[in-house]
C-alpha cells in the first residue's frame, strides 16, 4: 500500500506514520527527516536549505522530489510506504503519480489529518523527540518517565527542532493554506481522499486512519 498522510505541521503526521511502519512492516518517507539529515551532514544541499527550513518555508519543489525519486529508486517503497509531509504542492503531487506510474505502482489513499490551528501551535510548542529512535514528547502532554532516558529506547539524546518556534509555525501553517491545502481537491476529484479528526489521542486518531483505510 502507499499512503499520503496529509495535514498541517503538527498534525501527527510523523507519529502516526511510525504506528504504520510498526503495524504494517511499511516504510515511512519523510521529506522533512531527509532534509534535516543532509543539513547535519553537511551537504551542499543541506547548507541550501538550511535558512528556507529554519524560516518555515517550503524548499523547492526539484529538491523534494529529487529525494523521493532516490528513495523510490533504491526500492525504499516495495513493501509499501507511507508518504510524510510530501507532497506539499501540486506540482510535487504530479511528480510522485508520474514516479509511481512509471514504477507500474499507484497511490491506494490520501488521509487528510484535520486539527485546529490553535492546537497546532500548543502541539508544535513544546515538543521534542529522542535522536535514538524518533519517539516523540512534550513538555505538557507526554513526559519521558525518566527525564533522562528515552520510554522507548533509553537514549538519552533528545532534541529540539530550530523551526518550532511561534514564528516559524505562523510561516509553516501559511505555507500549508497556501500551497498544500489545494491537494486535499486535487486528491477528492481522484477518489482517493479520506478525512480523519486529528484532535483525539494518538490512539483514538490511530483507529481512525485504521478504519479509513480498511
Ligand atoms: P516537516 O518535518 O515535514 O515539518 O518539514 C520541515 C521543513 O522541511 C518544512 O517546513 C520545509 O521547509 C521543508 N520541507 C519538508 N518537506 C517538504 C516538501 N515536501 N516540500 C517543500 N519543503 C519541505
Amino acid at each position: 500500500m502507499n499512503i499520503i498522510l496529509l495535514g498541517p505541521p503538527g498534525a501527527g503526521k510523523g507519529t502516526q506514520a511510525r504506528m504504520l511502519v510498526e503495524k504494517h512492516g511499511m516504510v515511512q518517507l519523510s521529506t522533512g527527516d531527509m532534509l534535516r539529515a543532509a543539513k547535519d551532514s553537511g551537504s551542499e544541499m543541506g547548507k541550501q536549505v538550511a535558512d528556507i527550513m529554519a524560516r518555515g518555508d517550503l524548499v523547492t519543489d526539484e529538491i523534494v522530489i529529487g529525494l523521493i525519486a532516490e528513495q523510490l529508486d533504491n526500492g525504499a517503497d516495495e513493501s509499501g510506504a507511507i508518504y510524510d509531509g510530501f507532497p506539499r504542492t501540486l506540482g510535487q503531487a504530479d511528480a510522485l503519480g508520474e514516479l509511481l506510474s512509471s514504477r507500474g505502482s499507484k497511490l491506494d489513499a490520501v488521509v487528510e489529518m484535520r486539527v485546529d490551528d490553535e492546537a497546532v501551535v500548543r502541539r508544535i510548542s513544546g515538543r521534542f523527540t529522542c535522536g535514538g529512535c524518533g519517539e516523540v514528547y512534550h513538555d505538557d502532554t507526554k513526559r519521558p518517565a525518566k527525564p533522562d532516558a528515552c520510554d522507548n529506547c533509553g537514549a538519552n539524546d533528545f532534541k529540539r527542532r530550530a523551526d518550532d518556534n511561534a514564528e516559524s509555525v505562523r510561516t509553516r501553517l501559511m505555507a500549508y493554506y497556501k500551497e498544500t491545502s489545494p491537494l486535499i481537491g486535487y486528491y477528492h476529484a481522484k477518489g482517493l481522499l479520506k478525512s480523519v479528526d486529528g484532535m483525539g489521542d494518538i490512539s483514538d486518531v490511530q483507529a481512525e486512519i485504521t478504519s479509513a483505510l480498511s
